[in-house]
């Protein structure tokens, strides 16, 4: 146990300056190129320029200009994903694919908030991804145990369908009620995120989906209470369908 959380938190650790690297390059408007320097002082930043920009404090190395997401949040959460891992205490393929989908996930997470935007890379890496790396954990299978049998080729279909299920449903959210509907970032991230859900069983795509609702419902009364937003302010959706996604995995 001893290795396995401290395994896992320098993991968490490591990839900290690149998980921060993809926030600071995707956080710009739709139609932009990738962010590559510091705004105010166009020093060069990423794994290739001074790394000092991609430490917890988020500041610009040259200018110390604030840069990308905020001081230490980035290695919390990552940090919180690496905990759910543990907790979660599944096979180590499944746990690489959960991983995977977590690595992809948080990058979103920040740059939804960030400029209310779903990169494809990221959303189709996700999706991609995690539907490969479940597949194998569904060839491999294991033993498991009769109460508690392994998950193999039910649970990956399971997953397809889920996936492929809920982004419709937002697709044609899309389709009948446009800008009030999803947007398509969150119909490919929900690829994903649902099929992670879909992995651990229908019930958990129903409860992972109502955490994301309730979630983002509480999140928009208590900014409207606080005059923190208007009526007609846009809350971005893709922070909620991954917190649903990984309390699932948590409890599961
Ligand atoms: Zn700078």
């Amino acid at each position: 146990m001893g290795t396995n959380w401290s395994s896992r938190l320098l993991a968490a650790a490591t990839v900290a300056p690149l998980i921060r690297w993809l926030v600071a390059a995707d956080s710009v408007p739709s139609g932009t190129g990738r962010r590559a320097t510091c705004d105010a002082c166009g020093a060069p930043f990423g794994l290739d320029g001074p790394l000092r920009t991609l430490s917890p404090l988020a500041r610009c190395g040259a200018c110390r200009q604030r840069i990308g997401a905020p001081p230490l949040t980035v290695e919390l959460a990552l940090v919180a994903v690496a905990v759910v891992l543990i907790l979660a205490d599944r096979s180590a393929l499944e746990t690489v694919a959960f991983a995977w989908w977590a690595l992809c996930a948080v990058p979103l997470l920040f740059v939804d908030l960030a400029v209310h935007r779903l990169p494809d890379r990221l959303t189709y890496a996700a999706a991609g991804g995690t539907v490969v790396l479940l597949g194998l954990a569904a060839l491999v299978g294991g033993t498991g145990t009769a109460d508690d049998p392994a998950p193999g080729g039910g649970a990956w279909l399971r997953a397809l369908l889920a996936g492929a299920a809920v982004a419709s449903l937002f697709v044609a959210s899309t389709l009948l009620l446009g800008r009030r509907g999803f947007g398509l970032g969150d119909a490919k991230l929900v690829l994903s995120s649902a099929a992670v859900l879909g992995w651990l069983g229908w019930p958990m795509v129903a409860f992972g989906l109502m955490v994301a609702f309730a979630a983002a419902a509480l999140t928009s009364v208590v900014l409207l209470a606080t005059h923190r937003v208007q009526w007609s302010g846009h809350l971005p959706f893709g922070p909620f369908l991954i917190l649903g996604s990984v309390v699932a995995l948590a409890l599961t």
